[in-house]
């Protein structure tokens, strides 16, 4: 019997480590809901050495930006990203979490300037990684829902 976790792809992006449950929250982050010309793969509650269970998303014909990266690191901050290119593995990644998210999440503060019609980009500090805390730059306020208010 084929086992589909080894299945390799030609080109295109494999993330994981991604903490079991998040999967879909990375597709929603890379925008992929369906419209999209590449073939995606989504393995839910693999086993995992590290920690139990993990899910892994593979993405053909795909390789992520860095603010994709960033916004990877913020749900999945143990992912790790492989540059598939030929059927090898040609780069290796893990996602890092920056001190500053520049425009990637949304404040969730409606009076705060990034909300207004001003073309300010959102400026979120990183307080803490372990459990993930930020702080908007802008107004202070602390972001609950980091998952949420991904842009
Ligand atoms: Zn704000």
């Amino acid at each position: 019997m084929r086992d589909l976790k080894v299945t390799p792809i030609k080109n295109g992006t494999v993330i994981d480590h991604i903490p079991t449950g998040m999967a879909l929250k990375v597709l929603r982050v890379l925008g992929i809901t369906g419209d999209v010309n590449s073939t995606v793969s989504v393995l839910m509650h693999v086993p995992s050495k590290q920690r139990g269970w993990k899910d892994i998303v593979k993405v053909e014909d795909r390789e992520l930006n860095p603010k994709e990266l960033s916004k990877i690191a913020l749900i999945a901050p143990d992912a790790t990203i492989n540059i598939i290119r030929n059927y090898n593995v040609a780069e290796k990644h893990t996602v890092a979490l920056p001190d500053r998210a520049v425009g990637i999440l949304r404040c969730a503060n409606p009076n705060c300037i990034t909300n207004s019609r001003e073309p300010v980009e959102s400026v979120f500090l990183v307080r803490s990684k372990e459990p993930l805390r930020v702080r908007c730059q802008y107004c202070d306020r602390e972001l609950e829902d980091v998952a949420g208010h991904i842009l």
